[in-house]
């Protein structure tokens, strides 16, 4: 593990030779680093543990690429950051989400909090140790898991009422105890509780929720024992409401952060709405601190959202949807479960370089998928590798300053001439219009449908 060794800070090294030793280090394990050194940034936002270096920006849309200089880790963005549950992928060791280039992985609070439970993780000295991951990490609240998997939770000023499932007690999660274990885990960057309400929900409830999440928002920073190590990001919610996410951005903006989370989407709303919200946070969230949309993770929605100057998500979808035997790929994703794939001995994409591409073959991948632990195992591998791939795509393009086309190459090969409504819309938001012809005679015609399948048959 020659990483390891030289990204650890030893006291035997001046700070020159630190840099230098992790200049090296990056160069050999993330992919596209020289497009970035040799720059100078355009703005630098530096707090004790990230500073946040942004080295383009797009001169049509709202894109930026930029270095996130984490505790553990320097992060390229726009990032895809893959959610491992139990501080393991399904079914992926840590070496390997290293050699897919990952830059930043998940953990799930509430998960880990219930087993292996805190004092193991302290014990440990910290999730990093424990689950041998060098690089960056980020954890939830615990918050939206409870109210998403537990129909007994129960919110109230002081927190979430919920049953444990391990062992049926009456629990409750506090802000104060969802940052205390947050510390403990130790990941970079750790998020605030948030009193969470589903985006297809209106009315009072929403209000009530967006001015309970700023008050939690104050006890999770009073709570925060490791500033100087861990970042702790605010999230903007308000619904679907633009006046409640104004004033939600602009409340959480008044306050001191090194980031910013937009939070509360993605739950099944109507995409017009949901880039709009995207949106109206863009434009109120610092331009120089990082911003992470919670919860996305479909590769039309990153090509969109970074436009509309986004640098962060997550997503359990490439991972999920691995298990059920669909590899993604530029035009949507292949259903490796089909017959016709029984005699089809390419790889599932011939311009990938991940390990499932370079040695199997969609005849065995559609012989073991959904069968056994291995399709699955072998699926994944690809589907992050295809992430990791668009992500790294994206910020190429930002950073020469063709991401305009970049957008409607890809577009054009994801949808071809029909392309949702939505994407049309939003793209117009950021002064690139799919309606109106390129150089190369690609032009888009809007479906309204939120969501293509794509399900594409080569
Ligand atoms: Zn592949």
């Amino acid at each position: 593990m020659p990483f390891a060794k030289t990204h650890i800070h030893s006291p035997a090294l001046s700070e020159e030779q630190i840099s230098s030793k992790k200049l090296k280090t990056e160069n050999l394990l993330s992919k596209n680093t020289d497009l970035y050194y040799g720059k100078t940034p355009l703005s630098v936002s530096d707090y004790p543990a990230l500073k946040f270096e942004i080295y383009a920006k797009c001169s049509t849309t709202k894109a930026r690429a930029s270095l996130m200089h984490l505790p553990h880790h320097t992060a390229q963005t726009p990032m895809f950051m893959p959610v491992g549950t139990l501080g393991t992928m399904k079914g992926l060791t840590t070496r390997q989400l290293q050699d897919l280039d990952c830059h930043v992985i998940l953990g799930n609070t509430y998960h880990l909090g219930s087993k292996p439970g805190q004092e193991i993780i302290e014990k440990a000295g910290g999730l990093h140790n424990f689950m041998n991951w060098p690089r960056g990490l980020l954890t939830d609240s615990g918050g939206f898991q409870m109210v998403s998997l537990l129909k007994l939770a129960n919110i109230t000023e002081e927190g979430v009422e919920f049953e444990n499932p391990y062992d049926g007690q009456k629990m409750l999660l506090t802000p104060e105890e969802s940052i205390g274990l947050q510390n403990t885990i130790g990941a970079d960057i750790i998020m605030q509780l948030d009193d969470v309400v589903s985006s297809l929900i209106s009315g009072p409830r929403v209000e009530e929720a967006m001015h309970r999440s700023i008050r939690w928002l104050d006890r999770c920073t009073k709570a925060h024992k490791n500033p100087t190590t861990q970042n702790l990001f605010p999230i903007v919610q308000g619904g679907l409401d633009v006046n409640l996410r104004k004033i939600s951005a602009e409340e959480i903006i008044k306050r001191d952060f090194s980031g910013y989370a937009i939070g509360g989407l993605s739950g099944g709303e109507a995409k017009d709405q949901f880039w709009r919200m995207v949106n109206i946070s863009t434009d109120i969230l610092e331009e120089t601190k990082p911003r992470y949309c919670m919860g996305v993770g479909y590769s039309e929605d990153l090509v969109v959202c970074s436009a509309l100057g986004v640098d962060m998500y997550d997503c359990v979808f490439p991972t999920r949807t691995a298990r059920f035997g669909n590899a993604l790929v530029m035009g949507g994703s292949l259903l490796l479960r089909s017959g016709k794939y029984d005699k089809d001995f390419r790889p599932i994409d011939e311009n990938c370089e991940c390990l499932t591409c370079r040695k199997y073959t969609r005849a065995y991948l559609h012989s073991v998928v959904t069968k056994e632990n291995v399709g699955c195992h072998l699926v994944s591998i690809h589907n992050i590798a295809f992430q990791m791939r668009l992500m790294r795509e994206i910020r190429a393009a930002i950073l020469e300053d063709r991401y305009p086309e970049y957008i409607r190459k890809f577009m054009k090969k994801r949808f071809g001439s029909q392309v949702p409504r939505w994407i049309i819309n939003a793209l117009k938001e950021v002064k690139v219009d799919l309606t109106i012809a390129d150089n190369e005679g690609y032009v888009a015609e809007p479906v309204d449908q939120d969501v293509i399948k794509g399900v594409v048959d080569d």
